[in-house]
């Protein structure tokens, strides 16, 4: 066993069917009594649902992807003129983002209600974007005090978005099980949560409504969130972050780019592809990875999501100019080289 060091972020996690009746005792245990909600203007209504009876101070529903900084100032805005104690955000990866924006520079609470397989809610990582390029840093301030998961929420989530959504949490698991600081406890979760979305996703999109599929992807999901909260991200999200500054959406961009982010690292990360390829039940993992999405309503290419091919050598470039720490040397031409499979979408071989 290599040495490692393991640094265990605080975590309170309240999970299972139902879970959502706990949100008032929750907010209570915050000492909080004017929280500010937060929701996309599409999940409003659910968002209405489950906040009844509660100490609501306001509603902010301009949630958009992303988290652009004008946005994210109006949220902020608002929290500051209604007094609000702490910010309940109800929904996905961009929800959650909004209340880590106003924790940043408010330094209010954030009580997270996943409604996707993001896994945000479970790490210290802030993003925000302004004028095409996205600036992310780790801060204590911004990690939700609890975390409510409730599968009951997730029952509408569009098979689709459910698809990509889950592929994004296990590419969290992947990069970390060949993070450059990575250790037994993570890999252990990393592995664990890999099978457990593996298993769920084909249910998932099948039976939408299936509460037990549901709760195993957001399980694998909580330990997806936890995975990235204390390893490095590696390539992978290197090239995502690089292409959701073009503009591509975020969870099928990961979906798309992770079996060819994984042919790229395969000989130099076996013992975490080992690894994979048990949780998934297939090898070699980065065809075995490949397949499950061919099976999921998944776009397959990134041609098919925006992606112009003029833009694949600035990508390349911007990845292997300022490369995050990755198993295998990030260059320029094997980096070309991954981007355009992915553009086209090829089987990796
Ligand atoms: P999202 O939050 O944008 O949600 C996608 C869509 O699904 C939205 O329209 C939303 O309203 C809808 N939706 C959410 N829950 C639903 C439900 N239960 N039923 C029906 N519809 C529902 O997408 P996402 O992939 O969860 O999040 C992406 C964002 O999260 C990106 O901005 C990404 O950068 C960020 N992210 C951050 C971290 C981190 O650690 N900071 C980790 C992962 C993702």
């Amino acid at each position: 066993m290599r040495s490692f060091v393991y640094n265990a972020l605080p975590a309170r996690v309240v999970f299972g069917p139902g879970s959502i009746q706990k949100l008032e005792e929750e907010i209570a245990r915050l000492g909080a009594k004017r929280a500010l909600l937060l929701t996309t203007p599409g999940r409003a209504g659910m968002v209405a649902a489950v906040s009844r009876n509660l100490p609501v101070a306001g509603v902010f529903d301009k949630v958009v992807m992303h988290t652009p900084l004008e946005a994210a100032n109006q949220a902020r805005a608002l929290a500051a003129k209604l007094g609000a104690d702490c910010c309940v955000a109800v929904g996905g990866g961009s929800t959650i983002g909004f209340g880590k924006a106003i924790a940043l520079t408010s330094g209010l609470p954030v009580l997270a209600v996943p409604t996707t397989y993001s896994g945000s809610e479970m790490t210290t990582i802030w993003g925000i974007s302004e004028g095409g390029a996205k600036k992310t840093g780790r801060d204590p301030k911004v990690l939700p005090k609890a975390v409510i998961y409730d599968p009951e929420l997730t029952l509408e989530l569009p098979a689709a978005v459910s698809a990509a959504s889950g592929m994004n949490a296990i590419a969290h698991c992947a990069e970390a099980l060949y993070a450059h600081d990575g250790n037994p406890i993570i890999s252990l979760m990393a592995e664990e949560g890999i099978r457990a979305l593996a298993a769920a996703l084909p249910v998932v999109v099948r039976s939408p409504k299936n509460l037990d599929a549901r709760s195993e992807a957001l399980y694998g999901a909580w330990l997806a969130g936890a995975t990235i909260s204390t390893t490095s991200v590696a390539l992978h999200h290197k090239l995502c972050h690089v292409l959701g500054g073009l503009g591509l959406p975020h969870a099928e961009t990961h979906a798309i780019v992770l079996p060819h982010a994984l042919r790229y690292n395969y000989d130099a990360a076996r013992e975490a592809m080992a690894r994979l390829e048990r949780a998934i039940g297939g090898k070699p993992a980065f065809q075995a990875i490949y397949d499950l999405e061919a099976k999921l309503p998944l776009p397959m290419k990134l041609s098919a999501i925006g992606m112009k091919e003029a833009d694949l050598e600035r990508a390349a470039r911007v990845a292997a100019e300022a490369p995050y720490p990755n198993p295998r040397k990030v260059e320029y031409a094997p980096v070309l080289r991954l981007l355009r499979e992915a553009y086209e979408g090829t089987r990796p071989a």
